[in-house]
């Protein structure tokens, strides 16, 4: 343990001197040493082990180290690490097919990325190369990545400061119950007005000028906002009315994590022209991501070049990992354990919890997919953290979760439970304890 804390002292040192991280000031960063992870579970540098509520990126569906999964790629690392796009190769054409055979409709061509940001950005070029449009509506609290494009369609504060030359990108609000901006009182009305807004701003931006439509099928980062029934048929409708791309962005809601294999399964009969994808379909394990294509939009590219690629684009490593992994998740009904822990564990359990910790405001989610919007007021909704900012009472609160060993995905106000689907009821059961425990401090913030 004495050459483990030494070693984990030193990773500390060397990052701090020499890795420039993602999206922080530097000075006062204190990144965790993790030094070990397996299934739900992680080790920091101090050999304290933590439960994983937060799949990390929200990304490892299967667990850490899934042995059928890293066997994978040891086995295709044996055999081949790395051949060019342009050639056929087993791992890449096995895992277009099991995907195909997963995505919704009739979406059967898969063009692979390096993660979610560049699928994005290639549905993005494949609907304004069919329609030969130029612009995409994308909703206010979204992600989609970080490069320029994904980064501008995002509706969070990440776009702020690289709000620059993207042009033709418009973004309006999507349905959001607890936060109506339609004055709506329930589901139904929120639906309603949500829609209408969405065809105002079509009709007012000129339908021929829109080539796409993008919306994460069940918003993540942002919220966990599912969304009410009729709102994604709706979509649809709109898109095909008007001869707008539908892009379904599945890169956090895809690959189990709502208890489907796609998100949008959970709304019966939509399908959408293109899902991008990444995290859960190999759990991160190597980087991939991709964008599943309908066959009208695969076949403008029938005799026309596509004007995109990349030299990893279907890396064999990557490729035979994610063909692992669906392969695993299917034969360990992995997603079905997603949806049964949401249902009968998760989401009993938070609610139980929201009748205890006045700091609750509001509980959403499905599968393994849950947010927790935290407020000083239930009456007011008054977040416990402002838009775009975080809170003494937020930072302790996550401290205090960690302190008992649980690690969450937080955003602003937010805490959000997103363990891997592989998650047992005793683990889930273990972690909603801890939970519990961080929830009286958030409670102490209250007047
Ligand atoms: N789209 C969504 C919905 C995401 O949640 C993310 C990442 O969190 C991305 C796109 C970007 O993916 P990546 O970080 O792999 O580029």
């Amino acid at each position: 343990p004495e050459a483990a804390r030494e070693q984990a002292a030193r990773t500390y040192e060397l990052d701090r001197k020499h890795v420039f991280h993602s999206w922080s000031a530097q000075a006062a960063l204190k990144p965790m040493v993790v030094t070990a992870a397996q299934g739900c579970y992680l080790w920091d540098g101090d050999g304290n082990r933590l439960l994983d509520f937060s799949s990390q990126m929200v990304n490892t569906n299967i667990g850490h180290q899934h042995p059928k999964v890293v066997a994978a790629i040891q086995a295709q690392a044996a055999q081949l690490c790395t051949v060019a796009p342009a050639h056929a190769t087993a791992a890449r054409s096995e895992a277009a097919r099991l995907i195909a055979e997963r995505t919704p409709g009739d979406l059967d061509r898969i063009f692979f990325t390096n993660g979610g940001a560049d699928a994005v950005e290639h549905a993005v070029r494949m609907a304004r190369l069919h329609t030969g449009r130029p612009k995409v509506l994308a909703r206010y609290r979204s992600y989609h990545g970080g490069t320029d494009t994904a980064v501008n369609l995002t509706g969070d504060p990440r776009r702020w400061p690289n709000d620059h030359g993207t042009a033709g990108i418009v973004h309006f609000f999507g349905p959001f119950l607890y936060r109506s901006r339609f004055h709506a009182s329930d589901e139904a009305q929120e639906c309603e007005r949500a829609l209408e807004h969405l065809e105002q701003t079509i009709i007012f931006e000129g339908p021929s000028t829109i080539a796409a439509i993008i919306l994460e099928s069940v918003p993540g980062t942002a919220g966990i906002m599912v969304p009410p029934p009729g709102y994604l048929a709706g979509v649809r409708e709109l898109c095909d009315r008007y001869g707008i791309v539908f892009i379904a962005d599945e890169v956090m809601c895809g690959f189990g994590r709502t208890g489907k294999w796609f998100a949008i399964e959970n709304f019966a009969g939509v399908v959408p022209d293109l899902i991008s994808f990444a995290k859960g379909v190999n759990s991160g394990y190597v980087p991939l991501g991709g964008v599943a294509i309908s066959p009208r939009i695969a076949a403008t590219f029938d005799d026309r070049a596509y004007p995109g690629g990349l030299t990893y684009s279907g890396h064999p490593l990557a490729t035979a990992a994610a063909a692992a992994t669906i392969t695993a998740m299917a034969e360990e009904r992995i997603v079905e354990n997603a949806a049964q822990i949401g249902a009968t564990v998760l989401g009993p359990g938070l609610r139980e919890l929201a009748e205890r910790h006045p700091s609750i405001g509001d509980v959403r989610g499905l599968g393994v997919f849950w947010a927790l919007e935290l407020v000083r007021d239930r009456e007011t909704r008054e977040p416990l953290a402002p838009y775009g900012g975080t809170s003494q009472a937020m930072i302790d609160t996550v401290a205090a979760a960690k302190a008992a060993g649980l690690l969450l995905f937080v955003n602003f106000n937010r805490l959000h439970v997103v363990p891997p689907c592989t998650i047992t009821e005793a683990e889930a059961k273990e972690g909603l304890a801890l939970l519990d425990q961080a929830l009286t401090v958030a409670d102490g913030y209250l007047e």
